[in-house]
């Protein structure tokens, strides 16, 4: 028996060296492997006849071998080679020759006469024939089943392979005790959901398409329930709670608002006269500030916050990350030198010195009329302040309600406005953050000139290299954003270790490359986002980490390398970092899929620069076999629900939180036990929460 915080040694053959690989991908217990679900499926192809047009992917043939495998011996190993291959239908025999290293038992296994079917990667030889390296080999029986079963494919590391990683989830499902129903009958039925082990079972080896999306609706469906049921029961409470602020002046607000360089756009102004509404109000508020990368949502935090700290109150503002916490400490204190403003504005983070952050928290405990921006470090216990009034959270998805409610009984119930440029249509925003009131900015400051995007294949990457290289001898910056990390065997994505050598030599080390990923320490990132925003680095070769809130005006060129593996949506962010000087900017997608079949799809970007619009593009496109690609990356934390394409889940999860905390669903108290357990263990297990 195991349960689902037993450390994985417990299970057969995985020892400490094993369990340390698991580690590396922060897998600890049965629950959290059991919980690591594949990256995506692999489908195994229709057989093609037609091969001139499938050079360089992965096919299978359906061949009749005329004549038997011949093996050859060298000195440093033997080659079976198999050539003579007609087609079973018309005889038409085909120039293709299947290679096998060290696998002299091939030719007792591939007979003369009978059909099979070969799978492999497709080559063109010199002899303008075709070749496939060490395919695999079916009977078309074996291969027409196989074509049923999605295969899975694991997220890895060096050491450790799909097969090991299958193994040990093999034995977990196993196990009943680990997948025990906690869904009460009655919501199963209600939503036609499958049951929790079959569910799990699916997801890891599904028996076919069907199999699979059932599994994965009901773990959608859990999460979302989980979502909602957290939220139903945290509820912030801020309805209907008195608002404790009177403000009088509104002036060197005003002052700021006419004296800007630029004027607001009109959802910008829109959204500023709501949030001072609400403050204005009889009651404390929520709001949910949406808007596109670059619509201007900083200005507004910090005009808002003014009013605040105008009548003598605080204000905070909390981002993500450090570098963005002093990226807002830095605009907060330009426009408080520009308008000569008689506040200050200080900046806590993780990495103070004990000296200094006992300094701020006694100034913030004492003081009001205060600018105060930060990291979580803002939520810490030792934090106490003195006239809490607003509080601003900027790129919401990385905060939960938990958070958000911790804010809210720090101070003397301030105001929450949360800022978030995840382009959520109102009706499922409406659903997700039904707590709170919406303002959607629409439009995007008109004096920017749109970025110019181009789509090349990877044949011709050292073009956008070179491009690159103009940029930077004209003093500006780019982005390079990589898939993965570091090089696996799996997939030839690109990779930021390999590629940033390789450019450092293209580039003969004359323009400094810098290298930024998640498996950095924050201190690390830290360190190179400011490197970079200060111009000690040219070129950032980042993985997708690089900050959705980051603004380095500076860089003008963003080169996407294997575009074709990202959503729309996600690619539609990324673009975001640049066009925000006053310089042209450009985005460079490169199209890795073979004969570009992608740019297609990725042409939807270069004619469209609404976010709402690429997003619902992105959603019509995806068709089931995408539902585990190209998900969107870190949007609200979900880890496998998508809130466009599982918005009926949604709905539907979100009704049933409602009917269970308004006692409209009664369960009994050991149904109400086993799902509480359940939410508990998804939490610390699956999350890594608290
Ligand atoms: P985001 O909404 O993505 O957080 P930012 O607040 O970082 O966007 O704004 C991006 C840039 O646009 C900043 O340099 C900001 O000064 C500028 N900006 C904001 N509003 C306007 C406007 N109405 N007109 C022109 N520029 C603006
Ligand atoms: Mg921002």
């Amino acid at each position: 028996m195991l349960d689902f915080y037993a450390p994985l040694t417990n299970l057969k053959g995985i020892g400490p060296k094993t369990a340390k690989l698991f580690e590396a991908l922060d897998i600890k217990t049965a629950g959290a492997l059991l919980y690591h679900l594949p990256r995506t499926y692999h489908l195994y192809p229709e057989p093609t006849a037609d091969l001139p047009q499938a050079v360089g992917e992965r096919i299978a043939v359906r061949m009749v071998s005329a004549r038997p495998i011949s093996t050859k011996y060298t000195s440093q190993m033997d080659i079976s080679i198999g050539e003579g291959w007609v087609h079973p239908e018309d005889g038409a025999s085909t120039r293709l020759e299947l290679v096998w290293f060290r696998m002299p038992f091939i030719k007792s296994k591939v007979l003369p006469n009978k059909e099979y079917v070969f799978y492999g990667e497709l080559k063109h030889t010199k002899a303008s024939a075709f070749s496939i390296q060490q395919p695999e080999v079916y009977t078309p029986q074996e291969y027409e089943t196989l074509r049923q079963r999605p295969q899975p494919i694991y997220s890895l590391t060096k050491g450790l392979s799909n097969n090991a990683v299958a193994k040990a989830l093999a034995q977990l499902l196993d196990d009943p005790s680990l997948t025990e129903e906690f869904l009460p009958p009655v919501l199963l039925q209600r939503r036609h959901l499958i049951g929790f082990h079959r569910a799990l079972s699916q997801m890891h080896k599904p028996d076919d398409l069907e199999g699979l999306t059932e599994a994965r609706d009901r773990l959608v469906y859990d999460e979302f329930l989980k979502f909602f049921l957290a939220k139903e029961m945290e509820h912030t409470g801020a309805a209907g709670v008195e608002n404790g602020w009177h403000f009088a002046s509104d002036a060197q607000m005003m002052k700021v608002l006419e004296g800007l360089p630029f004027s607001l756009t009109e959802g910008q102004q829109e959204a500023l006269w709501e949030m001072k509404r609400d403050i204005d109000g009889d009651f404390v508020s929520q709001r949910l500030l949406q808007g596109d990368v670059g619509s201007g949502k900083t200005i507004l935090a910090f005009l808002i916050m003014l009013y605040a700290v105008e009548n003598g109150a605080q204000a905070a503002m909390m981002a993500p990350t450090e570098v963005l916490a002093r990226q807002h400490e830095k605009t907060f204190q330009s426009y408080i030198d520009l308008f000569h403003l008689p506040y200050d504005v200080v900046c806590v983070t993780g990495s103070l010195r004990t000296k200094e952050r006992n300094a701020l928290n006694e100034r913030i405990a004492t003081e009001g009329g205060l600018f105060i921006v930060g990291t979580h470090a803002l939520l810490s216990d030792t934090m106490r302040y003195h006239s809490l009034a607003v509080v601003v959270v900027d790129e919401q998805h990385r905060f939960g309600v938990r958070q958000r409610k911790t804010f809210s009984q720090k101070g003397e119930n301030p105001h929450v406005i949360v800022m978030s440029a995840t382009p959520i249509p109102r009706t499922l925003a409406m659903i997700l953050y039904s707590d709170m009131h919406i303002s959607v900015i629409r439009d995007v400051p008109a004096r920017r000139r749109p970025v110019k995007n181009a789509i090349i294949t990877k044949e011709r990457r050292k073009m956008g290299w070179d491009f690159i290289k103009k940029e930077v001898e004209s003093g500006r910056q780019a982005y390079i954003i990589c898939p993965l990390v570091k090089a696996t065997e799996q997939t030839e994505a690109q990779n930021v270790m390999d590629y940033a050598t390789r450019l450092r030599e293209y580039y003969d080390e004359k323009i400094s490359v810098g290298l930024l990923h998640g498996r950095m320490k924050p201190e690390e990132k830290d360190q190179v986002m400011k490197d970079f925003s200060e111009k000690k680095l040219s070129v950032l070769v980042s993985t997708t980490v690089v900050e959705v809130g980051i603004n380095v005006p500076n860089a003008t060129v963003m080169m996407v390398e294997d575009a074709n593996r990202f959503g729309l949506a996600q690619l539609h962010q990324l673009r975001g970092r640049v066009g925000r000087g006053q310089w042209q900017s450009y985005c460079v997608f490169v199209d890795a899929s073979p004969h570009g079949k992608e740019s297609e799809r990725l042409s939807i970007l270069a004619n469209s620069n609404d976010g709402f619009h690429i997003a619902g593009e992105d959603l019509k496109l995806r068709g089931p076999g995408d539902f585990f690609g190209l998900r969107q990356s870190g949007d609200m934390d979900f880890r496998l629900a998508d809130i466009f394409q599982d918005a009926d889940l949604m709905r539907a999860a979100a009704e049933d939180a409602k009917a269970l905390a308004a006692k409209e669903l009664v369960l009994s108290e050991e149904e109400q036990g086993r799902l509480s357990e359940y939410m508990r263990r998804m939490d610390t297990v699956v999350y890594n929460n608290l």
